[in-house]
């Protein structure tokens, strides 16, 4: 039987795309193993969202290539793949197969291709017009399902490589959507996280011609289903009816990932974000005027071009007037082929590195408050799993909130039987700034 082993880099749409790619080499007879060295086909889904992501996928294919001698063939999937193209075969002559995420449909011919002895294939093209669907997802994680619903970026933030790693933007069928999540409904699933780029712009291909709001209400209907996430909202595109639905549902999980970059203007336009800081707060307001509290998440870059102390204080202001309860922060990071390469005042790594510090300790003072405020509250847990280092159950609340917890009469997963898939309600007792613990009631 052929091996593979896969290795992924990268976001949750980086993952779940593994997740098809395994399903499809397992349809078509590969077994997957759990070490390079136990493999015949050696796969790496890449990410090249930030240099430093890119540079670790060139190390991590020098450390294997002694074993090509051994007869080992080498794929390079994703978004390395995608932007560095046919170079990565001079780069690392070891490879034979350079493939990005548009032209995973055509993943079952180019196998054929490589053990027909092919030495060099490629799937760069953004030919596929319809978004990559697979009977044959493998799923990681037994109860919680990735369904992407949107594929490629339509955008142009200065900043972003995406748009040239992922393409054009693709949307799935409503129909295909919610066929999806049945079937994991009945395959005992109860969390679904719906992924895109962007998926507040998406836009049903059939006649129903369905929006975001629509398709997340009908999904929140999906039997069985107890819990729905979704990642990455684009601001611009973000309406209020997203948070009409999140009121009117609790299976809609409230928590919204709201991307801002920056709280300056000058900034936000340099960026080509399409939003004001106004605009911006304008939704901000919609979340905090809901009935359920919403909890809110973001991404911010420090150092873009340009960007002064001022601007990176407004920064440092808007975290202070959202009060995020979370969020991912990045030091700008020169991409190949987007706009803002070309923008004059680049600011110096180490300048970074300080506004970096500075925005998360304020962050983190912003999150102790927040999560010091939930001790006494109770909060319905999905239990992830147990954590046998602090003899804790792990489990994550609607909001998205980490809750490590005791419980009285499972003190641990006994003869094989876990806690792991089910819900319990939990007292938070006490608050730290990335996580609560508490006990079962
Ligand atoms: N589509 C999503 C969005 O618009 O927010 C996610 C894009 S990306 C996978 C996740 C985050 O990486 C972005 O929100 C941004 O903060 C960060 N990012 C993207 N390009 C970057 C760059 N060149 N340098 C630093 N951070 C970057
Ligand atoms: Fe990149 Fe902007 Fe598209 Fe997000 S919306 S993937 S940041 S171009």
């Amino acid at each position: 039987m052929k091996t593979f082993y896969i290795e992924t880099f990268g976001c949750q749409m980086n993952a779940h795309d593994s997740e098809k790619v395994v399903g499809t080499l397992v349809s078509e007879g590969y077994l997957q193993v759990e070490a390079p060295e136990q493999a015949d086909l050696i796969l790496y889904n890449t990410c090249s969202i930030r240099d430093k992501a890119e540079q670790k996928v060139f190390h991590r294919l020098q450390q294997f290539k002694k074993e090509q001698g051994k007869g080992k063939v080498f794929g390079v999937l994703g978004c390395v793949a995608q932007q560095e193209g046919e170079a990565i075969f001079e780069r690392a002559p070891h490879v034979s197969l350079v493939a990005g995420s548009a032209s995973y449909a055509k993943l079952p011919s180019m196998l054929v291709q490589l053990e027909a002895g092919d030495r060099r294939v490629t799937g760069l093209k953004f030919d596929a017009e319809e978004a990559f669907e697979t009977p044959f997802t493998r799923r990681d994680n037994p109860h919680r399902a990735y369904i992407t619903i949107i594929e490629g970026c339509d955008k142009a933030c200065s900043y972003c490589v995406v748009p040239f790693t992922r393409g054009p933007e693709r949307s799935r069928t409503s129909a295909s959507v919610l066929k999806e999540a049945g079937e994991l409904a009945s395959m005992g699933y109860t969390e679904i996280q719906l992924l895109g780029q962007n998926v507040n712009s998406y836009r049903d291909p059939s006649p129903a011609a369905w929006n975001f709001a629509r398709l997340l209400r009908a999904v929140g209907e999906v039997n069985g289903i107890r819990r729905v996430r979704f990642t990455t909202s684009h601001p611009r595109d973000f309406v209020e009816d997203i948070v009409k639905a999140i009121d009117e549902n609790p299976v809609l999980c409230n928590h919204v990932h709201l991307p801002v970059q920056s709280g300056s203007n000058r900034v936000l336009e340099g960026m080509q974000r399409l939003y004001t800081r106004e605009d911006y707060l304008r939704r901000i307001a919609w979340m905090k005027a809901a009935r359920r509290p919403i909890s809110i998440t973001t991404d911010i870059i420090v150092g873009f071009p340009g960007e002064t102390e001022a601007e990176f204080e407004d920064t440092l202001a808007l975290l202070e007037e959202v009060q995020y309860d979370s969020l991912f922060s990045f030091k700008y990071s020169k991409r190949p082929n987007t706009a803002a390469l070309g923008l004059v005042d680049h600011i110096a790594e180490e300048e970074k590195s300080r506004r970096l510090t500075i925005l998360q300790e304020y962050q983190r003072a912003i999150q102790i408050r927040r999560n010091t405020d939930l001790i006494g509250t109770i909060e319905e847990t999905f239990i992830e799993g147990y954590n046998q280092a602090t003899g804790q159950w792990v489990g994550r609340t609607t909001q998205n909130r980490i809750l490590n917890f005791i419980h009285a009469e499972h003190t641990g997963p006994k003869d094989g039987e876990t806690l792991a898939g089910r819900y319990v309600n939990v007292r938070v007792t006490r608050a730290g700034p990335n996580s609560l613990a508490g006990e079962a009631v």
